[in-house]
């Protein structure tokens, strides 16, 4: 499995969360897993490393030497080991960000993820060839080790020993593209034949994801809506051709949660432990945090919005209601980072009601927790949404979801209607426009059932006993692997 991040090593989203989680599972049921990762700066870790490998890599014409370090990682007490392979070239990884500084990209992230693509196909083959470990599936994610697949597919001279194995690349968000200016093709070291629209051109720039798409064996997403979705011109991102033409289709699987990291009965980070049975650690959680971000303590819905605040997450549908949500006798917390505009409008927002708005602008994984336990409602108003982790562990720690009705959102609440109310399986409430009315509309019925202690309860129950372990999801993947490796034997 190759990813440019994973928790708990480096993390800037939900990719982080579904690599690190999704490596343990499948470690966890008994399949040797090796995850492959650049070795960046600060590296939190609990055991020592040790030197796995050296290697020489192609990049932009020269040959670059970089080392890979080794940590294997007991999982289900020491049963087993997730074996983690860290490449390590300090020039391009030992940064202050995983991507970018002061919301620039580096501007060399075409070089850094080509060098990384290159190092785990080298990493892949000394496996193969010099260890005799057999390695059946490539698993990649996301734009940054696309070029895996292209580099394994259209350089066979160059990766003769591995011309067997089979590539899955999942995509997380296809917002993100890994785009660049045409004139830095030449940086991939791929023929030129390939820059051109039936390969990695788009509209005359190179786009790492599109080449991944098209030269892997099977291509998935986090959740079936998003995967229907991405066919289509509002939430394709200009790929959805590419997405079509692929014969297999693209499968969806919803992401699971950790639910041992993520889990109100023994997380470190809040004050104290709660259950669905006893919810009165949930209370004193939700004091602690208004004394933290600076609010009073009072019985009022608490609301919360986590995530990078850029345009798909569509928090400024909510910056622009806060003059009316304020008529209501309600508080609201904001963790998040991304955006100038959209910063500047929280800090307004704050400075205006700084008894009714509690603010962290930063990225601060322990507040993340302490928010999902402590407050009553989670707001995610996305404009499109892969699958969306923020709601999962919001329904884990009885925060009732308010999500717009898209991709992996509308796969995993289920929205509060009379008829789920019944049948106790309602645990969140959505909206359909992405527009500010809508989600005042859907925020004023949700206060309103707030109120309703009993209905609002079964809500949270409903939410806290779903089973949203990976358990179910590892297994599909384990299926996905194993179509592969039947192609295999087919070819
Ligand atoms: P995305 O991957 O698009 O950012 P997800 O909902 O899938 O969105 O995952 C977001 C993850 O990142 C969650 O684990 C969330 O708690 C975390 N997160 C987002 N912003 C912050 C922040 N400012 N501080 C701490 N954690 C954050």
């Amino acid at each position: 499995m190759a990813a440019s991040e994973a928790v708990p090593y480096a993390k800037t989203g939900g990719l982080a969360d579904m690599v690190g989680a999704l490596a343990i599972e499948l470690t966890k049921s008994g399949h040797h897993v090796t995850l492959l990762m650049p070795c960046y700066r600060g590296r939190a870790t609990g055991e020592a490393r040790q030197l796995a490998m050296r290697l020489s890599v192609p990049v932009d014409g020269k040959s670059i030497d970089v080392t890979v370090e080794e940590e294997n990682v007991p999982v289900s007490g020491a049963l087993h080991r997730l074996r983690v392979l860290f490449v390590r070239y300090d020039p391009y990884f030992d940064r202050p960000g995983l991507y970018q500084q002061d919301h620039q990209d580096y501007p060399d992230n075409l070089e850094r993820f080509v060098l990384f693509c290159r190092a785990v196909l080298e990493i892949v083959r000394g496996l193969i060839e010099t260890r005799a470990e057999k390695v059946d599936v490539l698993h990649l994610h996301d734009w940054q080790v696309a070029l895996c697949a292209v580099y394994l597919k259209t350089l066979p001279y160059e990766y003769k020993g591995l011309d067997q194995l089979k590539v899955l690349l999942t995509l997380h968000n296809l917002g993100y593209q890994g785009t660049f200016p045409g004139q830095e093709f030449v940086k991939t070291g791929l023929p030129p034949s390939l820059f051109s629209p039936s390969g990695l051109e788009f509209y005359g720039a190179v786009n790492c994801l599109k080449g991944g798409i098209i030269f892997s064996d099977a291509v998935s997403t986090v959740s079936p809506t998003y995967a229907k979705e991405i066919m289509t011109a509002e939430y394709g991102c200009g790929l959805e051709g590419v997405l079509a033409s692929r014969a297999d289709g693209v499968v969806g699987i919803t992401n699971g949660i950790d639910v041992v990291t993520w889990n109100p009965e023994t997380d470190s980070y809040l004050p104290a432990p709660y259950t669905a049975a006893d919810l009165s650690g949930k209370q004193t959680c939700k004091r602690a945090l208004q004394r933290e971000l600076g609010l009073p303590n009072r019985d009022v819905p608490l609301l919360a919005v986590i995530g990078r605040l850029t345009f798909q997450k569509g928090f400024d549908l909510l910056v622009e209601m806060i003059p009316e949500l304020m008529y209501l006798d309600i508080q609201i917390v904001v963790l998040g980072a991304g955006d100038h505009q959209l910063e500047q409008q929280f800090i307004a927002s704050k400075a205006g009601y700084p008894h009714r708005i509690g603010l962290y602008l930063g990225f601060d994984e322990g507040l993340a927790h302490r928010i999902e336990a402590g407050s009553d409602v989670l707001i995610m108003p996305s404009r499109y949404e892969p699958c969306g982790l923020s709601q999962l562990y919001s329904l884990r720690y009885g925060t009732v979801p308010i999500v717009r009705r898209t991709g992996g959102l509308a796969d995993t609440v289920v929205p509060f209607r009379p008829s789920t109310v019944k049948s106790r399986c309602a645990n969140g409430f959505y909206f359909i426009d992405a527009s500010p009315d809508s989600l005042l509309s859907v925020l004023l019925l949700s206060i309103h059932v707030y109120k309703e202690r009993h209905t609002w309860q079964s809500l949270i129950h409903a939410g806290m006993k779903a089973d949203l372990s990976w358990d179910r999801s590892a297994k599909l993947y384990v299926e996905l692997y194993q179509g592969l490796q039947s192609r295999r034997k087919e070819s």
